[in-house]
């Protein structure tokens, strides 16, 4: 047949589902699996925002809404951007979409032509580099350090910015790393973006799974940078909602008006009942998620010391999120049972097949000397999975 999509063709599988998808596979073929894998939380959706789903289905409350969303939805995520974030924004500035994934591909379809460069940080999210390319923009990757916590610096920023600059893509707290920006430091990136009239696509979507400090949104710290921001977030994370895919955008009313275009084609509207779950959600108790970030915050604190405590292995202290990145450098042309570790696919394979622990290898993010360890898993697998990882480089 005639050549297929060449541009298509070269976007990458993602790294992170194949070893998730052998760890399954190995569990299901009855071993004993101890995964660090997971990127959703390990709780179930809170009871009302499932009974509010329920009742909008039993009032047949089924059929398309608007394509960009319901306006009650819209005027939901208004109230919660002016209460947490002091963000006033107007209806006419949200778009919903079908996770906050689909949120960041039409952010990126809005901005960008060929020949755009958008800075992506290194260690970065999987999909980010690929939504760039999809885009038919370039993503320029810049390389942070974790003397930094893995956050940009001025410097890097600057370097990376010529006259093809589009955007810069901002993610706090961050996946992979749990690095949470200051005030001050955005400031300094809200500034730079300014100076050089770039957006920025501020991916929001870990805001509620705080420990240390408090979060910012870059687009609330003056109203020019406002203007050049997107602000990317969504259900998934912060309302333990991964399977419901709805995640929302706002930004000015330019790039909402295109958004509301392509996705009218594309998609139509995200899921009717998951809205109208959305709703509840973000108007109702913030107890649930307290619980949920109180779980997750005794076992950061378990992994962080249980992980230092292991020879040739460390990491820093992530302030959000719920991931740690481990440090295997020292690990680095070691032999193990046959196993010669290379970098942190070898590794993450070895500790799969010989420790039975499945871990994410840095390479899939760009940073091939770490590791990442979920903990959206119990205190209990985190102690014997941290065990074997132990007994398998002793
Ligand atoms: N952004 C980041 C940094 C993520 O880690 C994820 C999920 O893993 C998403 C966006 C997408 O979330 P969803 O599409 O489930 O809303």
């Amino acid at each position: 047949g005639k050549i297929l999509s060449t541009k298509n063709g070269k976007i990458s599988p993602s790294i992170t589902l194949a070893i998730t998808a052998k760890a399954k596979k190995m569990k299901a073929d009855g071993i004993d699996i101890v995964s660090f894998g997971a990127g959703e939380p390990d709780f179930n959706t809170p009871k009302f925002i499932r009974e509010a789903a329920i009742d909008a289905m039993e009032k047949g409350l089924t059929g398309y809404t608007p394509a960009s969303g319901l306006l009650d939805l819209k005027n939901a995520i208004c109230e919660k951007f002016k209460r947490d974030n002091n963000l006033d924004y107007k209806a006419e500035n949200i778009v919903v979409s079908s996770g906050a994934k689909h949120s960041l591909f039409n952010a990126l379809q809005a901005i960008c032509n060929p020949g755009d460069e958008i800075i992506v940080p290194v260690p970065f999210w999987v999909s980010y580099p690929e939504l760039v390319k999809l885009a038919d923009a370039t993503p320029v990757l810049v390389q942070t350090t974790e003397e930094n916590s893995f956050k940009y610096t001025r410097e890097e920023l600057l370097d990376s910015i010529n006259e093809n600059t589009k955007a810069i893509i901002l993610n706090s707290p961050n996946n992979p790393t749990g690095s949470v920006y200051t005030k001050e430091e955005l400031e300094e990136i809200a500034k730079i973006a300014i100076d050089n009239d770039i957006y920025v696509i501020s991916d929001e979507i870990y805001e509620k799974l705080m420990y240390d400090g408090e979060h910012v949104s870059i687009a609330s710290l003056n109203e020019e940078i406002k203007d050049l921001t997107i602000v990317i977030n969504g259900m998934s994370k912060a309302y333990a909602m991964t399977g419901w895919r709805i995640g929302y955008m706002a930004a000015k009313k330019e790039i909402i008006s295109i958004i509301n275009n392509v996705q009218s084609h594309a998609t139509s509207n995200p899921n009717t009942m998951a809205q109208y779950g959305s709703i509840a959600a973000l108007r109702g108790d913030e107890g649930p998620i307290r619980d949920m970030v109180c779980a997750f915050d005794e076992r950061r604190k378990f992994m962080v010391d249980r992980i230092n405590s292991i020879e040739n292995l460390s990491c820093g202290t992530p302030k959000g999120a719920f991931y740690v990145m481990i440090n295997i450098s020292k690990l680095r042309g070691k032999t193990f049972d046959g196993y010669k570790i290379e970098g942190s696919m070898d590794f993450a394979n070895y500790l799969l097949d010989k420790a039975k622990v499945a871990v994410i290898p840095g390479v899939a993010f760009g940073a091939d000397n770490y590791i990442r360890l979920s903990y959206a898993t119990s205190l209990d697998n985190i102690k014997e999975g941290l065990n074997r990882i132990e007994g398998a480089i002793k």
